[in-house]
């Protein structure tokens, strides 16, 4: 599979003048550098550079490719035409699904994992995607349960609007027919142009949900990040090389208000103090990742429509306190019949509804989490054995439920309590850290 890097950016706002954006230096090595090993190193040996300004220093710098153990194939734009507009202009070089690169990004991405999603799920394309801090003004996407997206929300985003926390990361895989959507003779952007017209069309795009690091390099100050977290380890930390512990944190009665189901966005409302402890999870680098049984799926009492709108109600007042949820798993069945209106397809003994511990072992599949150093936040015995079940440990807090289903566990015993999810984040920044 080809790697298509875009490589024709200016470097204005880094004060560049002697070189194109992606040769700017991040810790000694130009960083167009860095994403060919990094492409390399999982298997990617088929490089095509698309240049514009000042490409004969890239074309000095790499030369066909060789000296780094890779093929290298120089294209440059006759014209600028965007992101979108210059893939269009060498799609002649490009007859199988390949990787699209932006040149000013900094990454640690496992491309050949992300490839291998793209073909099983013949999707038109799929797009690397992770929440950030600042939603309200990134492209985010609208995904349903299976990661299919449903639409693509361009920045920026009027305040006040429900808004999913699921950023798009300027990584993509395509397959050749995602270029019939680029319009002809003008510039034009994957995310702004092509993607709705792929969605338009009926075709599928797919999102590659990833806490592996994809950040673009952009400014003097997120290049001076993305320097600190090379150097801090958290670039290769959080790539999926390394097993890493997580805190899974339950949903109801820890994050937000307990109210037995909730059914519509409005009754969505995070506990004291909540907002805050997840942002302290981010700013640590542990992964935050929710689960949460939601059985009235199953009872017919809650679609799963609205049960997006409930979890982007959820992102949209993390994300007003800076916060975010890295990934969130739920568990729609219920195992006992007689609910009216019940979707019997889903009234079944999964391995998903906690006290069971599958969402915690398929988050720590799709992530490669270590879950004996990992941790779980619950309001319910079912919560801490559903921990212990994954080999992972658990703290009740005293907030929701309060434990109330204490004597159905007779045998489960918490590792610690705590009063609430901020005191509960308190003791695990000091035992995690
Ligand atoms: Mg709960
Ligand atoms: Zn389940």
């Amino acid at each position: 599979m080809k790697v298509v890097i875009l490589a024709g950016g200016k470097g204005t706002r880094l004060g560049l003048t002697d070189r194109p954006k992606p040769m700017v230096p991040v810790a000694g090595c130009p960083l167009l550098q860095r994403q060919v090993e990094a492409a390399r190193d999982h298997g990617f040996t088929d490089f095509l550079f698309l240049t514009g300004h000042m490409a004969h220093v890239i074309e000095d710098h790499f030369g066909d490719g060789s000296a780094m153990g890779v093929t290298i194939t120089h294209f440059r734009e006759p014209e600028p035409l965007g992101t979108a507009g210059a893939v269009r202009a060498a799609r002649h070089l490009l007859n199988e699904p390949f990787v699209v690169l932006y040149g000013d990004t900094l990454i640690d991405v496992d491309l050949a994992h992300m490839a291998d999603l793209h073909r099983r799920s013949g999707a038109a394309g799929t797009i690397f995607a992770h929440p950030n801090d600042h939603p309200y003004d990134s492209d985010v996407l609208d995904v349903d349960e299976d990661g299919r997206v449903l639409r693509l929300m361009a920045k920026p985003h009027p305040e006040g609007i429900l808004l999913p926390n699921l950023v798009s990361a300027a990584l993509y895989v395509l397959s050749p027919e995602a270029i019939d959507h680029v319009p002809a003779n003008r510039a034009s952007d994957w995310a702004h142009d092509v993607f709705p017209a792929i969605l338009s069309a009926g075709q599928r795009l797919q999102a590659y949900r990833s806490l592996e690091y994809v950040k673009d390099m952009g400014t003097p100050e997120r290049l001076a990040r993305g320097e600190a977290d090379l150097a801090s380890g958290r670039v290769a930390r959080l790539s999926l090389r390394y097993p890493k512990p997580a805190i899974f944190l339950d949903r109801d009665g820890v994050l937000n208000v307990e109210r037995n189901g909730i059914h519509d966005s409005a009754s969505l409302e995070l506990l004291p103090g909540a907002a805050d402890a997840v942002r302290r999870i981010n700013l640590a680098g542990i992964p935050a990742i929710c689960v949460t049984n939601q059985p009235d799926v199953a009872k017919g009492m809650l679609t799963f429509e609205r049960l997006r709108a409930v979890h982007a109600a959820l992102d949209t007042q993390l994300a007003a306190g800076k916060a975010y949820l890295d990934d969130l798993l739920f568990c729609p069945h219920h195992p006992e019949m007689g609910w009216p209106g019940e979707v019997p397809a889903l009234k079944v003994a999964c391995a998903c509804r906690k006290p069971e511990p599958g969402m915690l072992l398929d988050a720590a599949e799709r992530h490669r989490l270590d879950l004996s150093a990992s941790w779980l936040v619950g309001d319910r015995y079912a919560d801490v054995a559903a921990a212990h079940a994954a080999g992972a440990r658990a703290i009740l807090v005293a907030t929701g439920h309060d434990g109330n289903d204490s004597a159905r566990y007779p045998d489960i015993k918490p590792d610690h309590v705590a009063p609430d999810l901020g005191a509960a984040v308190d003791y695990l920044l000091e035992v995690m850290v």
